[in-house]
């Protein structure tokens, strides 16, 4: 990708941030509700404190027009939007037209530039970046935190975090410029990078929880029973209570070894062994023992702040806020718990999914939260329920109106080999279906009236056979 080009957007929008802050405006901020989107606002938000500007700032669950005219309506003179923003260009465009508007985001944009001078989008993908590979929205906001001030380089490991959350390195190694922001850190002495075991639970889980928990990958015939994890541990001399953190480096490769083993014996695919030994990020900043000390259990903490209403919570945990920091902590363990529930619900029902030419449909209406439906793609994925090379969508009654269904579509590099575009799909079928749809080619998300679930089924099939017909004859 073209590195430079896209540094030079960031250090636009930068510079028009600061301008503001000198005019004595404040700075509104826009992120999004998931781990990513809290830390890119955390990391603005620091960032404009540390010129001496003042900040607003909100974190929502998705970007609609209705939003960017209440927006309009505040009548602020500046606009950040982090983790969010590049598939509403010409919302922004219509509504806020006499604003100055930086859209700090890496979703693939629904158009590369935006027409005015006064509104700037600083988004890697029109450079050449992979939007879930190479940097996420808060990796966005790092860069252009660090236009503004070199100072911002000790954001690097919140930044990382983010990425962390969006599963940036889910083949087990960080790539593009995501390793940039590595090496800040690095240099700063405020992370660093291991080869370990890339499960939840490092710091705070016991060993079996650890295993018994794995979804992400799935141990064979060890994930969802935690009976068998403590005998599985035990029968190979680890002590179940343990923590992963407490283990001496060789108790980690012994461990590692016996889970390669068991994950080859049971006929795992290549891609989870692969990413079960990985590119693991802890941070010196927090203690061993600490969910804040390890990425993904960070990035897990955020996600359990969001998915509960609780956004800004989560950035000020990122800001370094105790209290904050121990509210959030029970959060987490519900949220853990709901998706051990949505898993059994997933298994259990899984003979209700319409399985369709091209992709799965799974309506699982109350019974799990519809901000666990991406999560619980995943898991459909990952438990062997679907076929890899087919997409699936898990719907659920949304949680705010009654009348509406939020869905995801989750799948894998080897379905994407043949031309899938799940964002592209889905924000096709949702212009059709009245509703609001989106995202990456590999994660998109979409909310439509409940009443169309079967028009949704068909016309999703239909958008995905388009694709794979549309590649056929490129080739
Ligand atoms: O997919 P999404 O970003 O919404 O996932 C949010 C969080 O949920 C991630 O931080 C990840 O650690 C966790 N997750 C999980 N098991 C999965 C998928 C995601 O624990 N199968
Ligand atoms: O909102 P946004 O960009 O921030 O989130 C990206 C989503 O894509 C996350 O829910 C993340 O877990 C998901 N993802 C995935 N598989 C990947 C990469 C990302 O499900 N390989
Ligand atoms: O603690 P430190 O000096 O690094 O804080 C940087 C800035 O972040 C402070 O100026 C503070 O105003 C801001 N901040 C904030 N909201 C919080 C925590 C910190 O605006 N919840
Ligand atoms: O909502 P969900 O987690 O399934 O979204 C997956 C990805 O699609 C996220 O990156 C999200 O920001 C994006 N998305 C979007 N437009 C929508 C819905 C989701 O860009 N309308
Ligand atoms: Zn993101």
């Amino acid at each position: 990708m073209d590195r430079g080009a896209f540094l030079e957007k960031a250090r636009e929008g930068a510079e028009l941030i600061k301008m503001h802050i000198e005019l004595g405006h404040t700075i509104r901020i826009i992120s999004h509700r998931d781990a990513d989107g809290i830390t890119a606002g955390a990391i603005l938000a620091r960032a404009v404190a540390r010129e001496g500007g003042t900040f607003q700032l909100s974190i929502v669950k998705q970007l609609s027009e209705e939003l960017i005219q209440e927006l309009a309506s505040e009548k602020h003179r500046i606009y950040v939007f982090s983790d969010l923003g590049s598939g509403s260009i010409s919302l922004i465009e219509k509504h806020l037209e006499g604003a100055t508007v930086v859209v700090a985001d890496h979703h693939p944009p629904e158009k590369d530039e935006f027409s005015t001078d006064s509104h700037v989008l600083v988004n890697p993908v029109p450079f050449g970046a992979n939007s879930v590979r190479d940097l996420s929205g808060s990796g966005v906001a790092y860069f252009v935190a660090k236009e503004m001030n070199e100072r911002n380089m000790d954001l690097a490991y919140i930044a990382i975090v983010g990425a962390v959350g969006d599963m940036q390195e889910i083949d087990g190694t960080f790539h593009g410029l995501n390793n940039d922001i590595l090496e800040d850190g690095k240099r700063l002495n405020i992370l660093e990078v291991r080869k370990e075991l890339r499960l939840f639970g490092r710091e705070s889980r016991p060993l079996y929880q650890m295993l018994a928990y794995a979804t992400n990958p799935e141990i064979p015939e060890v994930t969802g029973d935690e009976r068998k994890a403590i005998e599985w541990l035990r029968a190979r001399g680890f002590d179940p209570d343990m923590r992963y953190w407490q283990l001496r480096e060789e108790e980690k490769r012994k461990l590692h070894d016996a889970l390669v083993i068991h994950l080859i014996k049971h006929g795992a695919p290549k891609e989870a062994i692969d990413r079960l030994i990985g590119d693991v990020v802890i941070s010196p900043l927090y203690p061993e023992g600490d969910p804040r000390h390890e990425a993904r259990e960070f990035a897990t903490l955020l996600n359990a702040t969001g998915r509960l209403n609780a956004g800004t919570l989560g950035v000020a945990i990122c800001l370094g806020d105790e209290e904050a920091y121990k509210r959030a902590r029970k959060m987490l363990e519900d949220y853990k718990r709901e998706q051990i529930e949505a898993r059994k619900f997933l298994i259990q029902n899984w003979g209700m999914a319409d399985e369709g030419e091209h992709a799965y449909v799974f309506y699982a209406g109350k019974n799990i939260r519809d901000t666990l439906v991406g999560i619980a793609a995943n898991i459909a994925i990952n438990a062997g329920l679907a076929n890899p090379e087919k997409p699936v969508v898990v719907l659920a009654d949304s949680d705010e109106d009654e009348n509406l269904v939020k869905g995801s579509a989750r799948t894998t590099e080897k379905a994407l080999a043949k031309g899938y575009h799940l964002g592209e799909a889905l924000r096709e079928v949702a212009e059709k279906l009245g509703g609001e749809g989106g995202g990456h080619a590999i994660a998109a998300g979409i909310r439509f009236p409940k009443g169309r679930i079967d028009e949704f089924i068909r016309l999703f099939n239909e958008a995905l056979a388009r694709q794979v017909e549309g590649k056929g004859g490129e080739d």
